[in-house]
């Protein structure tokens, strides 16, 4: 599937629309997320159109898969929560419930989060 230009985060990277950012430099952007789960919910984003992790993954160059590992690490130190630790999620396509089509990393914390997966109700 194409990149689509016109997702959220795209605008937000063109700064279409606010975000109240937390950490950016040449490759990354972070920010809260707008509907928090957590006291910490931070957005970790590559700048680059990447719709996913496995085009993130495959197409990306060294640099900004680092530059978006590097990105995570120092959200966690910004916000506190590296010592008490924290939980990082990134939902992938239908099955992984995906809303936006541009890849982003939840780094969530400032709670104990309990178990990782719940069942959807079907
Ligand atoms: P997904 O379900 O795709 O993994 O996560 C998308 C996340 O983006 C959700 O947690 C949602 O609250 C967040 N989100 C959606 N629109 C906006 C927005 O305009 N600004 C910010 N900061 N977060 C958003």
């Amino acid at each position: 599937m194409a990149y689509d230009p016109e997702n959220i985060f795209a605008k937000i990277l063109r700064g279409e629309i606010p975000n109240n950012t937390v950490y950016e430099d040449e490759h990354v952007l972070a920010f809260h997320d707008i509907n928090p789960q957590a006291p910490v919910h931070v957005l970790v984003i590559p700048k680059g159109p990447y719709e996913n992790m496995a085009v993130f993954g495959t197409e990306a160059s060294a640099e900004e898969q680092a530059a978006l590992v590097q990105g995570v690490a120092k959200v966690a130190r910004l916000m506190e929560v590296e010592d008490p630790g924290f939980r990082i999620i990134s939902n992938n396509g239908p099955d992984g419930i995906q809303e936006v089509p541009h890849l982003h990393i939840h780094v969530l914390g400032g709670r104990r989060l309990g178990g990782m997966l719940r069942r959807p109700s079907e």
